[in-house]
C-alpha cells in the first residue's frame, strides 16, 4: 500500500498521520515543496488557529493534545459587540458545559507537534520535494517530478493548498465565490493581561475578530487579529506605519481591552470561497484547502479537514478489513459521502457568518432599536457553533432563524 501525500501543510500532515495510524502496514510519504521551517517566528509575527472541541478530541486520540494545550490559550468566553451600538453578548464556556469554547494555538506549534508525531509513527517526509503533475491515465496514479523519475502510488492525497495546482492539472472543476472583501491578519498587543476572551466586533468597515494568544515575555495581552473589510479600505491601511495602523484599529475596537501598544507583520488577501466539484477519483483524494477553502471568519478550515482526515482513515480501514481495494473509486466515493454532510453544513455556516459579518450585511441593516440589536441572538448562534465543535451537531442556520 503506497500512499503519497502532496503538500506538507497542517492538513497534509494530519491526513498522513490519520492514515498511518489506521493502516500501520501502509508506506505513507509526504512530499512538501518547501524546505521545512526551522526556529519559531517572533511572538508578534506568528499565525494561529482556533481549534474546536472536536479537533481537541482527535488530537487527544493521537496523544498530542496535552502538549498542544500547554502551548495555546483556552477561549473561555466570546464577547460580541457592535461599534456605535449599546449592548453586547457574552457567551461563556459554561453555556455548553465545557471548560473552553476552543483553543487558540500558533501554527508553528501545531505543525511541530504533527511533524514529530508523523516521524514517530513512521511517516516518511521529503522536503523540499515539489510535485509538478499527476498522471491518472494508468491503473494507478503517478506523481511527476520534473526531470526526476515519476513516483507510482496506490493512493495520492492532494493537499497542496488553495487554488490547488494539482487540481488544475487534473482538470478538476472548481466553484469559486468572491466574497467581495479583503482580510488583514496580524498579531497585536494591548496593555494589561489576557482573561481568555475572544472578541468579535462589528464596525462600519467590517468585522474584527481578536483571538487570545498566550501572553509572551512582555506579559501584555496578545491577540491574533483578523479584520475583514472592503478591499479599497483594506489597501488604504494594510501598509501604513505601525502607529497609524494601531490608531485605526484602536478607533475601531474602542477601549474595552485597553490601549493597543504593538502590531506585528501584517498579511492581507482577498477573501474567496473555493470548492472543488469532485473530491475523489480512482486512486486520488483531494483534501484541505485544495478541496475547500473557507472564509477564515469562522475558523473552520483546519477543524473540518481534521474530521475529513479521520473519516478517510476510517473508510480505508473498513475497506481493507473487507478485502476491498482500498484506493478504488467505490471505496473513495464512500469517503466522499461520509464527509459530504459535515462539509456542506460547515460551509453553509461559514458563509452565513461571512454574510453576517459583511459591513453592509444583514446585522448592520437592522433598525437601531430592533430587539436583535442587543446581539443576544448571537448567543444561540455561538452556542450552536460550540455544540457543532463537540460533535453533537446542530443546524446553525435553523437555530439562528434562517
Ligand atoms: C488568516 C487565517 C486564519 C485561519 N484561522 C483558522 C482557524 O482559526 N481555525 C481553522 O480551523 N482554520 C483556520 N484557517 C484555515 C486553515 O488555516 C486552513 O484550512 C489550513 O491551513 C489549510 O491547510 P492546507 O495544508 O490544506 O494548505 P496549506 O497550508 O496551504 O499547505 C499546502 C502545502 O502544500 C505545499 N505544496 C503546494 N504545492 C505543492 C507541490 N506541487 N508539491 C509539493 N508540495 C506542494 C505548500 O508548500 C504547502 O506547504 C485560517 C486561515 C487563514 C488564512
Amino acid at each position: 500500500m503506497r500512499i503519497e501525500i502532496v503538500g506538507g501543510g497542517m492538513v497534509g500532515l494530519a491526513f498522513a498521520i490519520a492514515i498511518k495510524r489506521s493502516l500501520p502496514m501502509a508506506a505513507v510519504r509526504v512530499l512538501e515543496a518547501r524546505a521545512l521551517p526551522s526556529g519559531a517566528p517572533s511572538p508578534l509575527d506568528s499565525r494561529a488557529t482556533a481549534l474546536n472541541l472536536a479537533s481537541r478530541n482527535i488530537l487527544d486520540s493521537w496523544g498530542i493534545w496535552s502538549e498542544i494545550e500547554t502551548l495555546g490559550a483556552a477561549i473561555k468566553a466570546i464577547h460580541v459587540s457592535s461599534r456605535g451600538r449599546f449592548g453586547s453578548a457574552v457567551m461563556e464556556a459554561s453555556d455548553v458545559g465545557e471548560l473552553a469554547l476552543g483553543y487558540v494555538v500558533e501554527n508553528h506549534y501545531i505543525g511541530a507537534a504533527l511533524l514529530k508525531l508523523a516521524d514517530h509513527d513512521g511517516v516518511l517526509l521529503e522536503a523540499p520535494a515539489g510535485v509538478t503533475g499527476i498522471d491518472v491515465s494508468g491503473p494507478s496514479p503517478k506523481l511527476l517530478r520534473g526531470t526526476e523519475s515519476p513516483i507510482h502510488a496506490d493512493l495520492v492525497v492532494v493537499a497542496d493548498g488553495a487554488d490547488s495546482p494539482l487540481c488544475h492539472h487534473l482538470g478538476v472543476m472548481m466553484a469559486r465565490r468572491n466574497v467581495g472583501q479583503r482580510a488583514v491578519a496580524a498579531n497585536v498587543r494591548f496593555e494589561g493581561t489576557s482573561v481568555g476572551t475572544a472578541w468579535e466586533r462589528f464596525t462600519g468597515h467590517g468585522p474584527i475578530a481578536l483571538l487570545p494568544l498566550p501572553d509572551d515575555v512582555t506579559g501584555r495581552q496578545r491577540y491574533n487579529l483578523i479584520w475583514s473589510m472592503h478591499p479599497d479600505e483594506s489597501r488604504a491601511i494594510e501598509d501604513v506605519a505601525d502607529a497609524d495602523f494601531l490608531d485605526a484599529l484602536q478607533r475601531a475596537v474602542g477601549w474595552r481591552l485597553g490601549r493597543l501598544t504593538d502590531v506585528g507583520r501584517r498579511t492581507a488577501w482577498d477573501l474567496s470561497r473555493i470548492a472543488v466539484r469532485e473530491q475523489v477519483r480512482a486512486g486520488v483524494v483531494i483534501a484541505g484547502n485544495a478541496a475547500h477553502t473557507l472564509h477564515p471568519v469562522a475558523g473552520q478550515g483546519f477543524n473540518l479537514s481534521l474530521r475529513d482526515a479521520s473519516r478517510l482513515a476510517q473508510t480505508l480501514t473498513e475497506a481493507h478489513a473487507q478485502d476491498e481495494t482500498f484506493s478504488s473509486l467505490p471505496v473513495l466515493r464512500r469517503y466522499e459521502s461520509a464527509v459530504a454532510k459535515d462539509q456542506q453544513e460547515t460551509t453553509r455556516a461559514t458563509d452565513f457568518l461571512a454574510t453576517l459579518f459583511r459591513s453592509r450585511g444583514f446585522l448592520l441593516n437592522l433598525p437601531r432599536d430592533a430587539a436583535l440589536a442587543s446581539l443576544d441572538f448571537l448567543v444561540p448562534l455561538r452556542r450552536s457553533i460550540a455544540r457543532r465543535g463537540t460533535g453533537k451537531g446542530m443546524d446553525l442556520v435553523h437555530e439562528a432563524g434562517h
